[in-house]
């Protein structure tokens, strides 16, 4: 029987479905999530300690307790437009408490850690698609703070695979898992809200160099995500080298078209104000995933085409609006 794994940032969109995948796969899950963002319904499978991931005292005593053989890191702030306004308490969330967690974690006996990593560590590519030895020229706090956990986790003393991830979209919603984050700053949720509720989109800049004038992103569903958790955690658990891998299709799409996606998911259309660019936001981020095809066996799913990937995000929005107006809230922002 393989040792179990704690999962931080359990509750929250990504962690979840790697919760889930985990559990589907057999192996004992202790989630580990302080519920600042996370979300109670959530927490469907494992044991759930309610905490903070950076404490080291915590994480050390969880993983004593529960024999804990490996971690998945998630919890963090995951926002470039935030991260913007608040350097220093990304730089505390996502960096610090790596840095605490992995002492804890190596010291309690801990031989693997997978961690979220972004293709924020990039910065405007010098060439698309991106490969894993693309220098690291972060253009956001947000991916600044990613690239220094992933230099923290590489010196930490256990093997560690940092998985990049490009746009994460999508949901389970058969499981009841999906985005839900307040505010919202996603594209993909945000064009679903205009759609469904008829307010405006704002397109941050129309002036790009892309095709459209657009920026383009490599969106992948949150359910392809998980399972690359799980291949990484069997390339570390067989011996393999940690290092870092993209989680991507390789194929690019513009805010425009996610528009047309989501336009014909919801069969309305969506009403676009075009603003200017936003602070931090590179032009095009699109994968080379032939890393994590060739290293863990791993790639992107036909769940992780974009019209699959506004399906299913639409079906996860309808459960947190209908959630939302039970409780008697009004529409989220
Ligand atoms: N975007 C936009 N309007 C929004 C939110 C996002 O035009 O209300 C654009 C954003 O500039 C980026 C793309 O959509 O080019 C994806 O942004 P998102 O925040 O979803 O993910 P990110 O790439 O920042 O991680």
């Amino acid at each position: 029987m393989s040792a179990p794994v704690l999962v931080t940032g359990g509750a929250g969109y990504v962690g979840a479905s790697a919760v889930r995948a985990l559990a589907a796969a057999g192996r004992r899950v202790v989630v580990l999530d302080d519920l600042s963002t996370g979300t109670r319904a959530h927490l469907r499978w494992g044991t759930f300690v309610e905490g903070d991931a950076g404490d080291p005292a915590l994480v050390g005593r969880v993983c004593r307790e529960h024999g804990v053989g490996a971690v998945l890191h998630f919890a963090a702030k995951t926002s470039v437009e935030a991260s913007v306004g608040d350097p220093d308490g990304y730089f505390r969330a996502n960096v610090v408490t790596t840095s605490h967690l992995v002492r804890a974690a190596r010291d309690a006996g801990v031989r693997a850690i997978v961690f979220s990593s972004s293709a924020a560590v990039y910065g405007t590519p010098r060439a698309l698609p991106i490969p894993e030895d693309h220098p690291l020229e972060p253009e956001s706090p947000y991916g600044a703070t990613k690239a220094e956990a992933e230099r923290v986790l590489a010196e930490g003393g256990v093997p560690a695979a940092c998985l990049r991830y490009f746009n994460a979209a999508g949901a389970e919603p058969d499981a009841g898992l999906c985005e839900r984050h307040d505010p919202e700053t996603h594209l993909i949720p945000r064009a679903l809200d205009a759609a469904a509720r008829g307010s405006t989109l704002r397109v941050f800049g129309g002036d790009w160099p892309t095709a459209d004038g657009t920026c383009v992103r490599d969106y992948v569903h949150v359910a392809d995500l998980a399972t690359a958790h799980l291949a990484a955690l069997a390339h570390l658990e067989r011996g393999g080298r940690g290092g870092a891998w993209n989680l991507g299709t390789g194929r690019g799409a513009s805010v425009r078209e996610v528009v047309g996606a989501v336009e014909r998911a919801t069969g309305r259309p969506v009403r676009v104000e075009v603003v200017p660019r936003r602070r931090g936001d590179p032009v095009a981020l699109v994968a080379d995933p032939r890393r994590a095809e060739r290293d863990l066996g791993w790639r992107a799913t036909a769940r992780s085409t974009l019209d699959a990937i506004v399906a299913d995000a639409f079906t996860g929005w309808r459960t947190v609006a209908a959630e939302t107006a039970a409780a008697g809230g009004g529409p989220r922002p």
